[in-house]
């Protein structure tokens, strides 16, 4: 039998010269050794173009589905590693042939150094012989069902028949940090994902308003956070009770304004947090004419209290488009349990869909907001929380 037992890594959008390319390498390298830190016997190599790992007999099933997380891979391959000689780079193939099941196959070849004395075509051709004579598979160069993949180095040659795609992006935290507002709906979690696609690591604030939201609502929020740290590797989020402010709100302003006065003073708590936590930039789940207060009139209104640029990966998305995101990163099932986060308990009957900033004012001048603001963020609780499986690994 073929032993597959090293894994072939291949670098997502490598456009990036020089030092921006050796950060990129560097904090791949180390993201993917922190997602597969359970695999203690596994070891690890990088070279200019690509990461090698050695299985040493760790289980190849869980590896291959944590590497599909790790953005900044373009592709895997679970490889035979041997010597980079022709005889047996072509006995390889042949075994690789014999043990599959499949009718047709074509030849792939690279060669990674080009002081290898035969040609990737006549490596082919020479390989690719050797198998029609010793089995009845046939050639396929356009669809072929086993592709059989020869990558020749110096001193070593890897071989393989799958490609697996990879999660592609970024390596999360190569370009900086931001603050998240996470509630516990299916919108911003998938927010966040597409977020740590571009490399940016995501610290989320979550706004709570107990006793009108419950425990359940809580952990809801703090679960859906776990579910996408596995992206990144761990995730901090400030929690922030909002109930005074809430409360505050209703009894000044009442029904229509008050989800955008609501949004307002959740825009300035956001950047208050992230000025503190060294976040770049604050990110929500916001996509226009999902709900009242997302129409261009209402984003406008409640962004204009704020000076920190606003992220909103789903802006142009369909609801359906979310939800599909949200069923493949695992997020779904969790997002639809139905305990209500601090919006939904509150929903005013008829909320303005044309605020203004006028009238945004003219309610806000009647309380002092500042000061509960202030004693909001000071009784911020911070919570570390880290992918499921993994939570014994880091405590
Ligand atoms: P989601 O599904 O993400 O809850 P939504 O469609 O319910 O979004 P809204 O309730 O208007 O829409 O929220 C818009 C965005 O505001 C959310 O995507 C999230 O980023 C932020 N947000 C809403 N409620 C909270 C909350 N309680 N805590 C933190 N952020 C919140
Ligand atoms: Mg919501």
């Amino acid at each position: 039998m073929v032993k597959y037992d090293t894994v072939l890594i291949r670098f997502g959008e490598l456009s990036t010269k020089g030092k921006n390319r050796k950060d990129f390498i560097q904090r791949l390298f180390l993201n993917i050794k922190r997602t597969l830190h359970a695999y203690s016997a596994l070891t690890y190599r990088k070279t200019h173009d690509r990461i090698y790992i050695t299985l040493n007999g760790e289980d190849e099933g869980g590896i291959r589905e944590k590497l599909k997380t790790v953005f900044g891979i373009s592709s895997f391959s679970f490889t035979a590693k041997i010597p980079s000689d022709i005889e047996t780079i072509s006995q390889t193939c042949l075994a690789i042939a014999q043990e599959s099941d499949k009718h047709t196959f074509k030849m792939i070849t690279k060669r990674h150094d080009k002081s290898f004395p035969i040609k990737s075509d006549e490596i082919n051709r020479t390989v690719a012989g050797n198998i029609l004579r010793n089995t009845d598979l046939k050639v396929d160069v356009h669809d072929p069902e086993l592709p059989i993949r020869v990558e020749v180095h110096k001193n070593e040659t890897y071989i393989t028949y799958e490609k697996i795609p990879g999660a592609g992006g970024f390596p999360t935290g190569i370009n900086g940090k931001v603050l998240l507002m996470l509630s516990g709906g299916i919108d911003s979690p998938v927010a966040a994902y597409e977020i740590m696609k571009r490399g940016i690591e995501v610290e989320a604030v979550h706004y709570a308003s107990p006793p009108y939201t419950s425990e359940n609502a809580r952990k809801k929020v703090l679960d859906l956070a776990a579910i996408v740290s596995a992206y990144q590797g761990a995730m901090k989020v400030h929690v922030l009770n909002f109930t005074d402010i809430q409360l505050a709100i209703y009894k000044t302003a009442g029904d229509p304004y008050a989800v955008t006065l609501m949004r307002r003073m959740m825009f300035r708590l956001a950047q208050r947090i992230a000025e503190q936590n060294k976040c770049l930039a604050i990110a929500t789940g916001e996509s226009v004419g999902q709900v009242a207060s997302q129409t261009l009139e209402s984003i406008a209104c409640i962004n204009s209290v704020i000076s920190i640029p606003v992220l909103r990966p789903l802006i142009c998305f369909d609801k359906l488009e979310i939800i599909n995101l949200a069923e493949k990163i695992g997020t779904y099932e969790t997002s639809i349990l139905p305990f209500e986060d601090c919006c939904t308990i509150f929903d005013p009957k008829n909320p303005v869909t044309k605020p203004t900033i006028k009238k945004s004012e003219f309610f806000e001048d009647k309380f002092d907001w500042e000061n509960l603001l202030d004693v909001c963020v000071a009784n911020e609780e911070c919570i570390m929380v880290y992918p499921q499986e993994d939570t014994e690994d880091f405590l």
